[in-house]
């Protein structure tokens, strides 16, 4: 039996990296401080019913096995031969492999782009246009006295997040407040039981008291940690905090805006704003002015409501007028547990943070028309290679069409919808599990080393060295006569009318 400390969980941006996982004969047998989304992973990860585990090649409209040799093959041809290929996914997988991807994104004069065009892209535009005052998850953890969540549950997404960072972690100059919030928790589930009960032995509807009101709980004028969660709807997070303001849906930005007002000492003319009283935003700012070291986290729900982009630049324009008077940082809450690394990785190679178009044979730029989702939208792509990721089940109908109708690669260590649809399917190695020696970002762009617990299945390799292979094989058929249409030939032609077409509506766009 062997006992693995300090492994760091693949699954969320929160990357904890105080696991500690049993393993005997090579399977994982118990796992220590993982929350229930991350034991499940370790736990669950290798069941053959979720796994691909030989690679398959569609031959007359079904998936056969074949060698490793013929699959990868098959994608470099694919590749090889499209005039514009897209490379997706990436988020969770290592940089090393997102590294070999960028090469191969270049090599085959494709589009890379990775999840967080559909999630905190607007985020990163925003931190381009205006920049962003942030620091460490460790830095707050120690001195945070006032914690703002903004349009994020991190209770059901990040399940450690306030455990180790925020509410209930035990920082150098911040004490844990969990008795507090247990006890406030009891005390909910009490009454949840006591509505239950009630509910049986009557047909009158029994109601909660929320923790909303018309004025900040006395407790807010202690020096002790608080915690505030502003949302659309009430959260099981909601249920932790100090006091939760709800926002009407699409309205963050007028709130970020009233708020930024209050901090810069102006009146409102108004009773409420975003359908928060005017009293309340008042007590808030005054709370976020008198803290010693406030910490703003959003999540998609700030990005992706109306106003995108704009409602983060309001959020980074709030925190930096807080810091005129106080100590104050923002970070956005990463999903996936790379995700941050994906941005990374294609920043230092690049240049850009994701939708990078190398089709003009240098980093072009332009999400909007060169992320994903709006290339498939438009019918441009000729192919697609999709890295630990599943689109089929996420992106827009129209996209998704598009996507399964030319030819697909799939690279996925489990059966998804995408691995389904695609003509090749690579099985890959869990990165994190099977998978050692390499790195994924935590949110606050901290590296983290992923480590090996287990060997992977006989036959099944890493990501990386799966795009290595289709890498090779890509420059020897552009090497070979055949391997790419010349110009000048009717393939060829075929290729520069196709890629003038893009060009000319593009620039209709424009
Ligand atoms: Fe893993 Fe995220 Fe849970 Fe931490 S919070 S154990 S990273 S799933």
């Amino acid at each position: 039996m062997l006992v693995i400390k300090n492994v760091t969980c693949p699954v969320c941006g929160t990357l904890c990296d105080d696991l500690e996982i049993t393993v005997e004969k090579n399977v994982i047998i118990d796992v220590k401080n993982a929350c229930a989304i991350g034991e499940a992973k370790f736990m669950s990860f290798s069941n053959p019913e979720h796994r691909n585990l030989k690679p398959l090649v569609r031959k007359g409209g079904e998936l056969r096995e074949v060698s490793l040799d013929e699959a990868v093959e098959k994608s470099a041809k694919i590749l090889a031969d499209a005039s514009y290929p897209i490379l997706y996914g990436w988020s969770c997988t290592s940089c090393e492999a997102i590294r070999v991807g960028l090469e191969l994104a270049e090599e085959v004069g494709g589009v890379i782009d990775n999840t967080s065009t559909v999630c905190h892209g607007p985020s990163i535009l925003s931190i381009q246009n205006v920049g962003i005052p942030t620091c460490t998850l460790g830095q707050i953890r120690h001195r945070a006295d006032l914690i703002i969540y903004w349009g994020c549950d991190p209770y059901s997404a990040h399940p450690r997040h306030m455990e180790r960072y925020t509410a209930f972690s035990d920082g150098r100059f911040q004490e844990s407040e969990w008795e507090h919030y247990v006890g406030r928790l009891r005390g909910i589930l009490g009454k949840k039981r006591l509505r239950r009960a009630s509910e049986l032995v009557s047909t009158k509807e029994v109601s909660l008291p929320a923790v909303t009101g018309q004025k900040l709980p006395p407790e807010f004028e202690t020096e002790k940690r608080k915690l505030v969660l502003v949302d659309v709807r009430k959260t099981r997070s909601a249920e932790f905090a100090d006091f939760f303001i709800q926002v009407e849906p699409n309205k963050d930005f007028e709130l970020l805006q009233a708020l930024r007002l209050l901090v810069r000492d102006e009146e409102l003319e108004v009773d409420e704003v975003a359908g928060v009283p005017v009293d309340l935003l008042e007590e808030l700012a005054d709370t976020m002015i008198k803290c010693n070291f406030g910490v703003v986290f959003f999540g998609v729900g700030l990005t992706m409501s109306y106003g995108k982009l704009q409602n983060i630049d309001a959020a980074i324009a709030l925190t930096r007028d807080l810091n005129y008077r106080t100590k104050f940082v923002i970070m956005p809450m990463r999903g996936h547990f790379n995700v941050a690394g994906s941005n990374i990785v294609s920043t230092w190679q690049t240049g850009y943070p994701f939708a990078v178009d190398f089709s003009q044979g240098y980093p072009r730029y332009n999400p909007g028309e060169t992320s994903v989702v709006d290339i498939l939208c438009r019918d441009d792509a000729d192919a697609g290679l999709i890295v630990a990721s599943d689109p089929v089940s996420n992106f827009p109908k129209e996209a998704v069409q598009n996507l399964v109708k030319k030819p697909l690669i799939a690279i996925d260590p489990v059966i998804s919808p995408t691995t389904m649809m695609a003509d090749v399917v690579l099985p890959s190695a869990f990165v994190g599990i099977e998978v050692g020696n390499s790195t994924a970002y935590r949110m606050d762009g901290v590296p983290l080393p992923l480590k090996k617990v287990v060997e992977p299945p006989r036959g099944v390799l890493s990501d990386k060295e799966i795009l290595q292979r289709i890498l090779k094989d890509v420059k020897r058929f552009k090497h070979h006569a055949h391997a790419r249409p010349k110009m000048g030939t009717l393939a060829g032609e075929e290729v520069r009318r196709m890629r003038d077409e893009r060009q000319a509506r593009l620039s209709g766009l424009k």
